[in-house]
């Protein structure tokens, strides 16, 4: 896939996105179109990395950055007391269905335990 191709290449191009709700020079964060929690939200780099595969000591800045705008995000969305949890889908088995890397945030009810 060409990143001209890329559904969030596209979101990440285009300043104006009406469906991001967070941007800044490294990341963006949109809400989960099919959501799985009350608060199911995709924090996404900006530059276009498939996976985690793509990721190397010079990417430490931009992926230590999304665990910062997620825990950011979930303060605004009132989950940061109540707990929340992130994922990150990695390839086929893990049903990785967007070659952009990106963290899922699921909030706003019990969670239940890891599965
Ligand atoms: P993954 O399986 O980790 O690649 O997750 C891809 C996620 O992107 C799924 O939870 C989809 O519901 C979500 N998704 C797909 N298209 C869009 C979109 N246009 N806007 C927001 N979320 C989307
Ligand atoms: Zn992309």
């Amino acid at each position: 896939m060409t990143t001209s191709e890329c559904i969030f290449c596209g979101m990440a191009r285009n300043p104006t996105h009406e469906s991001v709700i967070y941007r800044d020079d490294r990341v963006f964060v949109v809400k989960d179109i099919n959501p799985q929690a009350p608060v199911h939200l995709l924090i996404i780099p900006n530059m276009h990395l498939n996976s985690l595969a793509y990721v190397g000591p010079g990417q430490v800045p931009v992926m230590g950055h999304l665990f910062v705008v997620a825990e950011e995000m979930a303060r605004r969305e009132g989950a940061a007391l109540n707990g929340y949890r992130l994922s990150l889908n990695q390839g086929e088995d893990a049903g990785q269905a967007i070659a952009h890397l990106h963290l899922h945030l699921l909030a706003g009810q019990p969670l239940g335990t890891m599965g």
